[in-house]
């Protein structure tokens, strides 16, 4: 715990974001080192910041690394990844090159439709309601185009109704959903202000309430999907890929499992997602909903074996990613690591991830079935450790180097040795 000695900061948000750093260096009795850290972290960006965010300070650097080998739909492409754990992307430059020669990633797309939900209350038949709304999809239409001429410019807008009752504690509800596609944006301010706007004109027209009036990220309307190949002989031969097979068995049949083995697909797909200045927790939401979506939590992925005895591997998923919006297109590092990625829409951009994910997942299974997972993370891992027990410039690779050859990559051993190194001169 900081000395903070009151959370109360007189006019904060109204601050900038130096005085802002400056006050809460004063309540949380920070030194002027740790000062200037979080300054400099946020150097050349903190204008950028303080209007992305509320009561900005700082900024934090995640790394951006690059994955080689990936071919999507015969094209290839150089993908960036902000992420700061170890051995993600290796993973998928590993595995994207052990299905180049099949071809790489095919992929395919449902088109970038969104949808918003508006929870209508106090209705006596909320199937007179579901009928009273349907009827007016006409107005509806006009009403929600009108909010966002910008999007039914570029070919977007509204496109259909969904309306359902469902069964809640306090008894029957009539839920609408306006599904809408929205192009080259994520669209979740774009179908949120439609949602808003058709609000009243429900109630005028039903005499239930409306409630609330948000996009549901189980964006199960705007689906990407994946399909690699990956011969026997890449894979490590029959032994490695039954091993395979039997791992993914596991996570699709165990929930504990499953929470992990998605997690690392989610490795791979939440760093392109924020390289790309996307909302990571709009795609994790809407990834592990979409998994659970017959009761059951599983595997996102799907694992077989073809008549050649090669490893299949599947992936669909909601990925409403988008070009425009947000930090996309705002964030310099964001716009930068989408000109090397070379997409022009966001449609792109969906194939590309779900691609990065089942790399990731393909590596991962093989690592686990064959020689463990802390193998690969250990050489970063142990510059880490170096790191945590304050080695610096050349002390961290020799620490670590030391800390892998006697195959205990621990904060006690780093310790040890790195006294050593240094009464040694
Ligand atoms: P936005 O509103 O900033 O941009 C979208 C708008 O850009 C469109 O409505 C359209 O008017 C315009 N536009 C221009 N060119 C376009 C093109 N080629 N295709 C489509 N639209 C074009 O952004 P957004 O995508 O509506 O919202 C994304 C942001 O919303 C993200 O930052 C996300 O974090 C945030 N958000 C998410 C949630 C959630 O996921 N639950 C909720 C609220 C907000």
């Amino acid at each position: 715990m900081s000395d903070v000695t009151s959370s109360r900061i007189e006019g904060f948000h109204k601050m900038s974001p130096e005085a802002r750093l400056q006050a809460v260096a004063r309540q949380a009795g920070l030194d002027n080192e740790a000062v200037a850290g979080l300054a400099d972290a946020a150097s050349g960006q903190i204008d950028l910041a303080d209007r992305l965010i509320e009561n900005a300070i700082s900024s934090m650097a995640i790394p951006v690394g690059i994955a080689t080998n990936i071919t999507v739909d015969g094209r290839d492409v150089l993908v960036p990844m902000a992420t700061e754990e170890s051995s993600v992307i290796a993973a998928v430059c590993n595995s994207a090159k052990r299905c180049r020669s099949t071809g790489g990633f095919r992929t395919s797309t449902s088109g970038p439709v969104m949808a918003a939900q508006i929870q209508l209350l106090g209705a006596d038949d909320p199937e007179n309601v579901r009928m009273k709304v349907l009827e007016r999809i006409g107005d509806i239409r006009t009403i929600c185009d009108a909010t966002d001429p910008l999007l039914v410019k570029f070919g977007g807008g509204f496109r259909d109704l969904d309306i359902r009752v469902i069964g809640t504690p306090e008894g029957p509800m009539t839920v609408v959903h306006i599904i809408v596609d929205t192009r080259d944006a994520m669209g979740a301010n774009a179908v949120n202000s439609m949602a808003e706007a058709l609000a009243p004109k429900l109630e005028e027209w039903t005499g239930a309430r409306s409630l609330l009036r948000i996009l549901t990220n189980l964006a199960d309307r705007r689906l990407a999907r994946v399909r690699a190949v990956w011969p026997v002989d890449e894979i490590g031969g029959d032994r490695v890929r039954d091993d395979m097979l039997s791992a993914y068995h596991f996570a699709d049949s165990d929930p504990y499992r499953a929470a992990t083995h998605n997690k690392g697909i989610m490795n791979g797909i939440s760093a392109v997602v924020l390289a790309t200045g996307n909302d990571t927790r709009a795609i994790e939401a809407g990834a592990h909903a979409f998994t659970v979506r017959d009761g059951r939590y599983r595997s996102m992925t799907r694992w077989e074996k073809d008549g050649d005895g090669n490893l299949v591997g599947i992936l669909e998923m909601p990925m409403a990613v988008g070009l425009i919006g947000g930090a996309t297109k705002i964030h310099p590092t964001a716009q930068a690591n989408l000109k090397i990625l070379g997409v022009t829409t966001a449609d792109e951009l969906a194939r590309i991830i779900v691609s990065v994910g089942l790399a990731q997942n393909f590596g991962a299974m093989r690592a686990l079935a064959t020689t463990g997972i802390q193998k690969g993370h250990m050489a970063l891992h142990a510059q880490n450790v170096a790191m945590m027990v304050g080695a610096a410039g050349p002390e961290i690779d020799r620490v670590a180097e030391e800390l892998k050859a006697r195959g205990m990559v621990r904060q006690d051993v780093a310790e040890e040795i790195l006294a050593r190194l240094r009464a040694d001169g």
